[in-house]
């Protein structure tokens, strides 16, 4: 994996703790750790974010799929340990029709439940296009399970561009509103990272389909004016765009990183 983004380009990376379809997690070999922990370290890579399966649902209408998802992010929770001192960001859930009152109070449940006081990582909720009954598309959603989390210093937000627009937030119209806002409902200190991503549909659409990066109906400046903004600064960030292959992941990094030097003055 470390191999890999440097020859892209990358300074950190995010992949699944396991198969992202959910599943049972491959062992992980220590020495492989080892290896990852030299080439990060040598390299200046910045946080890694990793991603829990995106089938875990902690506000399912059915407590074995509730289970799952508990048993799954403890597990990964041991397994980061490895990699101390990264990123690890889930989809908060969907509360399937029990309401967002409900879902909020399951999901920062099994947060208090499965999160220790020692661990290293910190966790991080993602913003989501509030699809069906996603929980997170609105940053209020997000901010109520902070404030029932116990180990609040363990615990933050990834941004992800196409997410809140599809949420209503007109982040390419109107970065500085939707900062602002994110600010006063959860606090920019809780921002650690940031998916960056086109959208295909308009704000408001809740459809999460992301684009590449300038094929969407953010557009590239739009999305250099959120990786340029000054509050975003050192903020890992990651391509989730419909790339083919590393080659396509290379060009995006490329382009980007070319406009933020320019707009930074080297
Ligand atoms: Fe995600
Ligand atoms: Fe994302
Ligand atoms: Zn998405």
């Amino acid at each position: 994996m470390g191999q890999s983004a440097l020859s892209i380009g990358a300074n950190t990376f995010a992949f699944f703790t396991r198969n992202p379809r959910g599943g049972k997690a491959k062992a992980i070999d220590p020495g492989d750790a080892e290896k990852l922990r030299n080439v990060l370290a040598e390299h200046g890579f910045g946080r890694l974010v990793a991603h829990a399966p995106y089938t875990l649902n902690p506000c399912s209408a059915s407590e074995k799929t509730r289970e799952f998802a508990h048993m799954a992010m403890k597990e990964d929770l041991e397994r980061m340990e490895y990699l101390p001192g990264n990123y690890y960001n889930f989809h908060p859930g969907s509360h399937v029709g029990q309401g967002r009152e409900a879902g909020i109070e399951m999901i920062s449940r099994m947060l208090n439940e499965i999160m220790r006081p020692d661990q290293s990582t910190t966790i991080l909720l993602e913003t989501m296009a509030g699809k069906g009954s996603e929980i997170g598309g609105r940053f209020e959603d997000l901010a109520e399970i902070i404030s029932r989390v116990e180990c609040r210093e363990k615990i933050g937000v990834c941004l992800d561009t196409c997410h809140v627009s599809d949420g209503g937030y007109d982040i390419a119209g109107n970065l500085e509103e939707v900062l602002g806002e994110f600010d006063r409902v959860i606090g920019l200190d809780r921002l650690k990272a940031l998916h960056i991503n086109d959208s295909l549909n308009p704000p408001g659409a809740r459809k999460d389909r992301h684009a590449r990066i300038g094929e969407g109906t953010l557009g590239f400046a739009a999305i250099c004016d959120v990786i340029c903004h000054p509050a975003l600064q050192g903020l890992p960030c990651i391509l989730e765009t419909p790339q083919e292959d590393l080659q396509g992941y290379k060009e995006e990094i490329q382009k980007l990183r070319k406009e933020w030097e320019k707009r930074n003055g080297n």
